[in-house]
């Protein structure tokens, strides 16, 4: 837990979220600004800051958290058109909460792709 960390309060139930999914390792919740119809965040109860600070004992973790992504794009009916997964590490990415997180975004044809440089 870290004291001003937005997440690890959803993670304690000590600020709203809506919940879709919850573990003993991992959380999920929808994201409060949609950036397409379906739009959640799959995040470890861990508060680990970024990417950059994961460490050799995270890996099975950050595996797991890809598979409760293909559950959720599954249970939010995205599996058949695709859906797209998004992981912001630090400044220049646009990371605003510095607890890991994993973007599911769907719903939506995303036509924009990471090689014209528009991100989502
Ligand atoms: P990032 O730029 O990868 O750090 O994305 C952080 C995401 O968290 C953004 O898409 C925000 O809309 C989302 N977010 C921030 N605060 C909350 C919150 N209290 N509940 C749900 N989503 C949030
Ligand atoms: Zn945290």
């Amino acid at each position: 837990m870290a004291a001003d960390c937005i997440f690890c309060k959803i993670i304690n139930k000590e600020a709203d979220a809506e919940i879709v999914y919850e573990d003993k390792e991992i959380i999920a919740f929808k994201d409060i600004y949609p950036a397409a119809p379906v739009h959640l965040l799959v995040v470890p109860r861990k508060h680990i800051p970024t990417l950059a600070d994961l460490d050799n004992d995270d890996a099975m973790l950050m595996g797991r958290m890809h598979l409760v992504i293909n559950d959720l794009a599954r249970a939010f009916k995205l599996d058949k058109n695709g859906y797209r997964v998004v992981i912001n590490c630090g400044k220049d990415a646009g990371q605003v909460v510095y607890h890991l997180h994993l973007h599911l975004l769907g719903g939506k044809p995303m036509l924009q792709t990471i090689a014209e440089g528009r991100g989502v």
